[in-house]
């Protein structure tokens, strides 16, 4: 391939949205010697942080991030408390650790910078505004500069520019199936005591209809991100404000009922999370990945893992290219659904059970957990972007289970 790094001219791909997946995407193919032109609307990577920041604790085996460890982690986590509404607590710890709470606006500059570093050529506060096939099998970008309109061709487009991506617009690619809106709050706790290493988790239909808000050690020893996410139509406002005088989070904190519970903001964002991926997210040169795509795990909103294994898959298949572009999107396409398809659907699956529990519901699912055998089960095989492994294993220990909500029983048969 011939590299040419002139703007308004050919790309061999030019990536939309400079989020964590479209700079990890764009480091990888122009570590490959691809000549790559990523394209962002904002001014600077990384902010405002929309993310409760807890990823899986594999991330960073990735190819080329495990220099980012020391400087993105601020928690390794091991443990979570999981409230059911009415407060009892199924308290998980694994031996290893599960997750790590990150620095999110640090990890996505930094993976920007890894990606320059490679050669990558950035062209930031400028938009992708139209999109169309050019003479031959190229695309042909309509993109708004701070310096004026230039026109870019390119034989792949990469659309990374997350929830209300412009280029599944433009392609007229299939929407994700369900799109949640979330806050997250980062606060320093005056009161109590943040745990080092768990994270909270609580459900609840006046705290979060249909999903769930959590709780994560951040910054410091008193830093804290409390956020939720709940079905569109739930009142935001109302349940953060509930979820502060929660005595959920005031347990979690370690405080008895009575104790006060205050925290002092730090930074507020709304965002919104994209789940289930559609039929179409490819098309002749172009492909989507990440929130564009709804590829965050339907069970924990969690995007950044499956998007960056996802460019981890498109890079493999780069390294080797097929003679025409379109076979190699192609087999990206084919191999994704194969590898992460089924685990993505039954995740869908549960997904939807979980949207149905009542709260009555949830405090009985809940209490069937908290025995000794599922406890140390859930701790053994426990991983948050692998639910559907160990929600087969619990099913299969102990089918009684099954029965806890007659009504979901179709569906729990689907899963296994
Ligand atoms: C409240 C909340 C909490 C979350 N918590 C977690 C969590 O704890 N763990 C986790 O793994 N995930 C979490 N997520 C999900 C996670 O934030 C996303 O999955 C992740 O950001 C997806 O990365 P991305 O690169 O695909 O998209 P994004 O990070 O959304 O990046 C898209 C980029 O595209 C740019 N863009 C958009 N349109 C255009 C255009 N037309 N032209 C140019 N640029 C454009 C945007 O400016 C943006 O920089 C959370 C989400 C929310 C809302």
């Amino acid at each position: 391939m011939e590299k040419n790094s002139r703007r308004g001219r050919n790309w061999d791909a030019v990536v939309v949205g400079a989020g964590p997946v479209g700079s990890y995407v764009s480091y990888r193919l122009s570590s490959l010697g691809y000549s790559v032109l990523l394209v962002d609307r904002k001014s600077e990577a990384g902010r405002p942080m929309h993310c409760g920041g807890l990823v899986n604790a594999s991330l960073y085996d990735l190819e080329g991030l495990a220099f980012l460890k020391e400087r993105t982690v601020l928690r390794a986590v091991r443990g979570a408390d999981i409230y059911s509404p009415s407060g009892s607590k199924l308290p998980l710890t694994g031996k290893d650790v599960k997750a790590f709470s990150i620095d999110r606006a640090l990890f996505d500059l930094e993976l920007l910078r890894l990606s320059v570093r490679k050669g990558t050529e950035t062209m930031m506060s400028s938009t992708l505004q139209g999109m169309k096939n050019g003479q031959n099998s190229e695309k042909e970008l309509r993109i708004s500069t701070p310096k004026g309109r230039v026109e870019v061709l390119t034989d792949l487009v990469i659309g990374c520019d997350g929830p209300a991506s412009t280029v599944r617009q433009l392609e007229k690619l299939d929407n994700p199936r369900e799109t949640v809106p979330g806050v997250s709050i980062e606060v320093e706790a005056i009161d109590g005591r943040v745990p080092e290493d768990r994270v909270a988790v609580l459900t609840g239909e006046r705290t979060a209809k249909g999903f769930f808000a959590w709780a994560i050690p951040s910054f410091g020893d008193f830093g804290l991100r409390i956020g939720l996410s709940a079905i569109s139509g739930a009142h935001f406002r109302e349940g953060m404000k509930r979820l502060f005088n929660d005595e959920r989070l005031a347990d979690f904190l370690s405080l008895g009922s009575g104790d006060e519970m205050r925290f002092g903001e730090l930074s507020r964002v709304f965002g919104a999370i994209p789940m289930g991926q559609g039929k179409r997210t490819t098309e002749d040169g172009v492909v989507l990945l990440g929130d564009s795509a709804g590829m965050a795990k339907p069970t924990s909103g969690g995007g950044i893992y499956p998007g960056l294994k996802a460019a981890d898959l498109l890079a493999a298949i780069l390294k080797d290219p097929e003679d025409s572009m379109t076979r190699n999107i192609r087999k990206f396409n084919m191999r994704w659904r194969k590898e992460y398809g089924r685990e993505l659907t039954k995740s869908m699956l549960l997904r939807n059970m979980f949207r149905k529990l009542e709260d009555r519901e949830m405090d009985v699912a809940i209490s069937a957990l908290t025995d000794r055998r599922k406890l140390e089960l859930i701790n053994e095989t426990g991983d948050i972007d692998h639910p559907i492994s160990l929600a087969v294993r619990l099913l299969r220990d102990d089918p009684s289970l099954m029965m806890i909500v007659p009504r979901l029983l179709p569906s729990l048969r689907k899963l296994l």
